[in-house]
């Protein structure tokens, strides 16, 4: 059985007051959350204060990206260890907006996603097509590739370890989001296509959906079979509507 799990990319918003402001609404709703794990995914910058307001309870906290070295002249990186020293579990990698205005490749993600395993941090893989590749048909062929990078470098094991997230990429942060029946197809091509490889992992691998999810879609979303809960961006933001998801997903 998949634990269903949230996680809030807060992206590059917040201030200390409002960071402290958000924490503060989801502990305080933290009581009526089921069943779902939940995780935060703060600006780097406000990680080792989120992590310290999150003792006592259950939500876990993730980082926005990691580096793929663990060590040295990597001017502006932060690497896994440091990540886990200040109590990250998480770490989001090959985000959309990190692949197209940041030049990540699929190489480099890969890479990135064996540093957050050696380090001990789990990754949430994010893959996903643009409009134009989804027009194009190439929907099933892009995520494919992007998982392919990981595999090839790390072995298809390596997928127990963490979390893919599909996300449509014209979905994301634009108010469309995939139709349940849209992203259940490729949420099931995407374990499909693990299982031919190795059927535990599919089955035990959580495959979240990202794009626009908010308290009013979310039930649909997450009644899919194949669908083990969201990755939020701009509904993270609001302690109730995130919770609200949260308690959707539980
Ligand atoms: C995201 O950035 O991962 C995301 C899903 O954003 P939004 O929910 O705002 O579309």
């Amino acid at each position: 059985m998949r634990q269903v799990m949230v996680a809030g990319n807060w992206k590059m918003n917040g201030t200390s007051e409002s960071v402290r402001e958000l924490m503060t609404g989801i502990k305080q709703g933290m009581a009526t959350v089921n069943t779902a794990e939940v995780v935060v995914c703060p600006p780097a910058i406000y990680i080792p204060r989120v992590c310290g307001s999150v003792d006592g309870t259950t939500i876990k906290v993730g980082s926005q990206n990691i580096c793929d070295q663990d060590k040295g002249a990597f001017t502006g990186e932060i690497s896994g260890e440091m990540l886990k020293d200040v109590g990250c579990e998480y770490a989001i990698i090959g985000h959309s907006e990190r692949r197209s205005l940041y030049g990540e490749t699929d190489a480099l993600v890969a890479r990135r996603f064996a540093a957050a395993r050696r380090n001990g941090i789990k990754p949430i893989l994010c893959i996903g097509e643009t409009l134009q590749e989804r027009d194009a048909g190439e929907t099933n062929n892009v995520c494919a590739r992007q998982i392919d990078a990981v595999i090839n470098l790390e072995g298809v094991e390596a997928l127990a370890d963490g979390v893919i997230a599909y996300e449509p990429i014209w979905a994301i942060g634009t108010g469309k989001t995939a139709t349940p029946e849209q992203a259940q197809k490729i949420h099931a091509f995407i374990r499909g296509k693990i299982a031919a490889l190795n059927t535990t992992v599919a089955e035990g691998l959580r495959i979240l959906y990202g794009g626009s999810m908010n308290p009013a879609n979310a039930a649909e979303l997450m009644t899919q079979m194949d669908i083990d809960g969201g990755l939020i961006g701009g509904a993270s933001l609001q302690a109730d509507d995130f919770l609200r998801i949260c308690q959707i997903a539980g």
